[in-house]
């Protein structure tokens, strides 16, 4: 980096993706290195594939129709500073060698001196037979909309809510959705003619030990059935059954899963891990190239896939990069840090932080963190600005 700025030449950020890490990421450079961007010794340019910005915690509301798809989304111009280059299209490969990323069709290469991928997950649910046709989900707008509408329809029955994704993005909407289905039902009146299951993979009910603890007795006591160690092999839509890999079947009436997630083929076709891209868990260098940084869903840190994570993260990436393009030594570090808030029903809430080496502790729902978490909803869109 030192010999760029004695020769004089202008530095050139790119980040690719413009959800929670690759916004924030972009914001806080921009403030950072305001000064060296005025005066054109940097340039900072974010290339996402699409022209909205995508704030996916809302899908769980457009479920139980307390929100709109719109709500989930905003220009990304509009949330971006001024000094940010925004370029839509589709990164298709990167060569780290040469420090240059291709785009889809004929589109003109750009260059990098310091590179950020923030590009996410998608969503896989083809790769368990029958799962498109006979289960729904509420992990994209589309998905939420179609859950929202077969919802407003159902009033008996056995309701099955199945995280078949592991990894998957957020601790929290999995166990979120049967809570609130419990009381969003009994508010319409039909309950106690539903039965609800929820079913995890792990041989308890979440990830996280602590939570899974304080959530066992909580779905007993709301009435939910809970299978663990149901790991998901196939769904049969026409007799409505879902099928684990030990043998075992369900039958439902409704099936809301979370579904498979999968990295990127971006992380394998540039070398830079063989689905996510292998960083380290505390500086959030790629591990298999020079001056490229992963952020968000799309690496392999240990913890959650959740936007918190991103945003911590996108914290000390920038701070890093601008250490970099001032030719000092980059010393800001992540210590896994992830906060998320739990919806417990229609009206209370609690809220859990954890790091690498910190285990999160459940703390009572309680009326004042669910209005924290809509609070946080609506704030958002300044904390993507990276004005919070
Ligand atoms: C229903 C639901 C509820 C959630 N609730 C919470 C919550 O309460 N709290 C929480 O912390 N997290 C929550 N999350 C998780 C959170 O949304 C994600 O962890 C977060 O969005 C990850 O940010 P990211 O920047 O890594 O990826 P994303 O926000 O997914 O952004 C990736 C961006 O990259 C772009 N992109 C992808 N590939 C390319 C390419 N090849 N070229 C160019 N652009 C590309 C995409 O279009 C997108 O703009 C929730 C998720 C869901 C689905």
């Amino acid at each position: 980096m030192s010999s760029d700025r004695e020769t004089g030449r202008e530095q050139r950020i790119v980040i690719v993706g413009g959800g929670t890490g690759g916004t924030v990421v972009a914001n806080k450079l921009a403030t950072e290195l305001r000064e060296e961007l005025d005066a054109g010794d940097v340039d900072l340019t974010l290339v996402t594939d699409s022209p909205d910005h995508v704030y996916k915690p809302i899908f769980l509301y457009v479920a139980f129709n307390r929100k709109d798809v719109a709500d989930s989304r905003r220009p990304n111009r509009e949330l971006l500073d001024q000094r940010v280059d925004l370029r839509i299209d589709r990164v298709v490969d990167v060569d780290t060698d040469a420090r240059r990323l291709a785009f889809e069709g004929e589109n003109e290469a750009l260059s990098y001196d310091h590179l950020v991928v923030a590009t996410g997950t998608t969503l896989v649910p083809e790769t368990i037979d029958g799962l498109t046709d006979g289960g729904h989900h509420f992990y994209s707008a589309a998905g939420a909309e179609r859950l929202r509408d077969e919802l407003a329809e159902f009033t008996s029955g056995h309701l099955v809510v199945s995280t078949i994704g592991m990894p998957h993005m957020c601790p929290a909407a999995p166990i979120e959705f049967p809570l609130i289905a419990d009381e969003w039902l009994q508010k319409r009146g039909c309950r106690d003619d539903i039965d609800i299951t929820y079913t995890y993979p792990l041989e308890r009910a979440h990830g996280l030990e602590s939570v899974a603890d304080w959530v066992t007795p909580l779905f007993e006591e709301r009435g939910i059935g809970l299978e663990t160690s149901f790991e998901v092999e196939a769904v049969d839509p026409d007799r409505q059954t879902v099928a684990t890999t030990d043998g075992r079947t369900l039958e439902y009436d409704l099936l809301v899963t979370i579904p498979p997630h999968a990295g990127s083929d971006l992380a394998s076709r540039a070398d830079l891990g063989d689905e996510w891209i292998e960083v380290d868990r505390h500086t959030l260098e790629a591990t298999r190239a020079d001056d490229v940084y992963a952020i968000g869903d799309i690496t392999d840190v240990p913890t959650s896939k959740a936007g918190s994570a991103a945003h911590y993260q996108a914290g000390v990436v920038a701070d890093r990069i601008a250490s970099e393009v001032r030719g000092h030594p980059p010393t800001a570090r992540y210590d896994g840090k992830t906060l998320c808030f739990v919806e417990t029903g229609l009206e209370k809430a609690t809220f859990v932080s954890f790091g690498y080496d910190e285990q999160p502790v459940v703390r009572p729902p309680s009326r004042f963190v669910h209005w924290a978490k809509l609070a946080y909803n609506e704030s958002y869109w300044l904390t993507a600005r990276g004005l919070l």
